[in-house]
Formats: C-alpha cells, structure tokens, sequence
C-alpha cells in the first residue's frame, strides 16, 4: 500500500484570490514548491483534490480548468515533483453532489485506486473542509493557518507542514 499526502489545490498550493482559473495569474505560494519536493522525496503520493465551483458557475470551463492543471503538472515537473493525480468536483453546494469537500467521494476514489494506506497519510489544506476525510479515516490531518485550532495540528505553509512530516517521519 503507498502513503499519500492529501491536498489541497487554490490556497495550500498556489495563491487563492477566488475562482483562479488563468494560466497568467497563476502564483505558486512561497514555500509550497519546496514543501510539496520534500513530501515527495520522503516517497508520498501526491494527490490533489480541489473544488472547482467556478465551473459550475459558468466563471471558466473545464477546458480552462485543464489547461491551468497541465500547466501546474507541467511546472511542478521541472522541479521533479510528480503529482500522482488531480480529483477535481465543478459543482455548486446546491447541486448536492457527492464530490465537492467536505463530501469524500473523491477522497475514497483516491483511497481505491491509488491503493492508499490512510494510516501513514496526511491531508493538508487551509480550510478544515480539506481534512474532511480525517473525521472518518485514521488520516492525520494538517490545516495551514497562522492561527491554532484544537482539532487540528496547524503550520503556516505547505514547506512548514513537510518539515513537520519528515521530522516526525511516517
Ligand atoms: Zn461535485
């Protein structure tokens, strides 16, 4: 079984300033890169699970969304970081689908077919919607936040997360 790393996309990855759906406003936050290389290197999967209600609201198309994803992948690539796969819902909370966080459709998809042992993996995002499957599953979860929560181990970015993994090496 393979240990995975859980992600979110827009505001653990990459600047989140609403709806990021274009290849020229697209910002990597500082740190995530390297964060997301020692992840990597300590042999997680990486997998991205990201609502993208843009879509469903008519803001972008699933094109743009591809496009932007490609890019990432692509850029991500040159560091030699491998994201194993992207899950990503485009509906709206009243669409009531089972794919958009906190909902875990795509959590489980991953689970199966990335053959995950939730046991030795870790979800990290900046809303606690990310650590939805933390509730449910034995994955420990990490919320990015200057702030402290009392459920929740907290680290300022996606580096200081990595850091915290790989000291307490899983
Ligand atoms: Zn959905």
């Amino acid at each position: 079984m393979n240990k995975a790393i859980f992600l979110d996309r827009d505001g653990t990855i990459n600047v989140d300033y609403g709806y990021v759906h274009s290849i020229s406003k697209f910002e990597f936050l500082k740190n995530s890169i390297e964060g997301l290389k020692i992840l990597n290197d300590l042999g997680y999967k990486l997998v991205i699970i990201t609502n993208q209600s843009g879509i469903g609201r008519g803001y972008y198309t699933i094109d743009d969304y591809n496009k932007l994803n490609n890019y990432m992948l692509e850029k991500l690539g040159e560091f030699g970081i491998n994201i194993a796969k992207v899950y990503m819902c485009p509906h709206i909370s009243s669409d009531n689908c089972n794919c958009r966080k906190p909902k875990l459709e795509l959590f489980y998809k991953a689970i199966k077919e990335l053959n995950i042992d939730t046991s030795n993996s870790f979800a990290i995002g900046d809303r606690e919607r990310d650590l939805a499957i933390c509730n449910v599953e034995d994955v420990s979860g990490i919320l990015l936040t200057s702030d402290t929560s009392d459920k929740y181990i907290c680290k300022n970015d996606l580096l200081d997360a990595a850091k915290y993994i790989k000291k307490i090496n899983r």
